[in-house]
């Protein structure tokens, strides 16, 4: 069967959402050529700043949508809480990756535990709270737990530690007594992710990155993930693509796990789009998570990627801004190997994603030192 034509560079490429992954898709699209149109109601928003075109509207916004239809030869994502309905309406008329279905599945916790189970991957002992009787019948093997709002959470919000049963209810109800996913807290050895691109006739992934987490926001991740088994690394990737083909996924998804106490590898949940953690293949692969989702959009080739160097990428985030003044970048930029990139927010907030570095050396112990140093130079207590 031969593949149908694919979107040639110097078409238009639409993407709904103008964050940093939106701004780095852009980057990676103009580098082979393309154009791009970014939706997003911010009349500043990142992506929007660097793309040809930008169409400052809600998602649901009917003339946005046309337009966009009618400019775009293909139109992508880059946060899930996009509506599902802009996408399937955008799908009657122009190529769209992920689906709608694959987006729906990422915004809700219950929707990709069940997707974990019907893969045969395995995931936190959980159980869905829908009312107060599901409250009521958690049984104690939950706790202590984690309750997640089902949708909508992100970088550690939507979220409540809950240690004993009497907590259960008023956790329930700071988190507005929406549906929400009570889960055990795992004792956890490591955070570990795969990203990888799956198109129409080829999938490639990334090794795993090690991701460090520090009040629910990714702080930190090496890649390739250091000292990693060999037997967890192979076995996440499998669970990934198991995941990815389960929704017959079109585009750059990402897997996050769990490696417990005990090594086993646990699910945590999907992303289906590029992720924070694979920020580093910018600079440490000769192919980006970026390009891939460009490739996978447009029906370009996927090749297999090669980390040509170790890479440890740290957030930066605003509580860095003091008082709103960013940074003297001149002593992390001294470094060798040192990557800057800022996402051009005009506003520092504590907690608010505003750049990231990424450090690359040959060796893994060489990134870890030069990183270090960067982040002493820079106040980050992250490593
Ligand atoms: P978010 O959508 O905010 O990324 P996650 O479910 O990935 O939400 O949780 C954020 C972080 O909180 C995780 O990366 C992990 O560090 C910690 N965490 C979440 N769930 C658990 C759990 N069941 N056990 C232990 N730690 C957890
Ligand atoms: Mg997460």
């Amino acid at each position: 069967m031969t593949p149908p034509p694919a979107i040639a560079p110097g078409a238009t490429l639409g993407v709904l959402g103008g964050g940093q992954l939106g701004r780095m898709f852009v980057h990676a699209a103009q580098r082979l050529g393309y154009r791009c149109l970014v939706l997003d109601p911010d009349p500043d928003s990142p992506a929007g700043r660097v793309a040809e075109s930008h169409l400052r509207a809600g998602y649901l916004d009917g003339q946005a949508l046309e337009a966009l239809a009618r400019e775009a030869a293909a139109v992508t994502t880059e946060f899930e809480n996009v509506p599902a309905q802009a996408l399937r309406m955008l799908a009657d008329r122009v190529p769209v990756a992920p689906r709608a279905q694959s987006v729906a599945t990422c915004q809700d916790r219950a929707l990709e535990k069940a997707l974990f189970a019907r893969c045969g991957v395995p995931c936190a002992p959980h159980a869905v709270i829908d009312d107060e009787a599901a409250l009521a019948a958690v049984p104690d093997a939950l706790l202590p737990g984690i309750l997640k709002t089902a949708q909508l959470g992100y970088d550690g919000k939507g979220q409540r530690g809950v240690s004993a049963r009497a907590q259960l209810a008023s956790a329930w109800r700071e988190l507005g007594g929406v549906r929400c996913v009570l889960e055990r807290r795992l004792d956890l050895a490591l955070e570990i992710s795969v990203v990888l691109a799956r198109g129409a006739d080829a999938t490639v992934s990334f090794a795993p990155f090690r991701n460090l987490h520090r009040d629910g926001i990714l702080a930190l991740t090496q890649w390739p993930a250091p000292q990693l088994d060999a037997a967890l690394a192979r076995a996440a990737d499998a669970a990934a693509r198991a995941i990815a083909d389960a929704l017959d996924y079109r585009g750059v998804l990402c897997v996050e796990f769990f490696v417990d106490r005990d090594g086993t590898l646990q699910a945590n949940e999907i992303a289906p789009r590029p992720h924070n953690s694979g920020h580093c293949t910018i600079d440490a692969s000769d192919v980006s998570q970026f390009e891939w989702q460009v490739r996978a959009l447009t029906g370009l080739p996927l090749a297999a990627p090669r980390a040509h160097s170790q890479a440890v990428m740290l957030n930066l985030l605003g509580d860095l801004w003091r008082d709103g003044v960013a940074p003297d970048w001149r002593g992390v930029l001294a470094l060798p190997g040192a990557h800057l990139h800022l996402y051009g927010k005009a506003q520092a907030r504590r907690g608010r994603k505003m750049g990231h570095l990424t450090l690359t050396a040959a060796g893994a112990d060489e990134a870890a030192a030069v990183a270090r140093e960067a982040a002493a130079r820079l106040g980050l207590s992250a490593w």
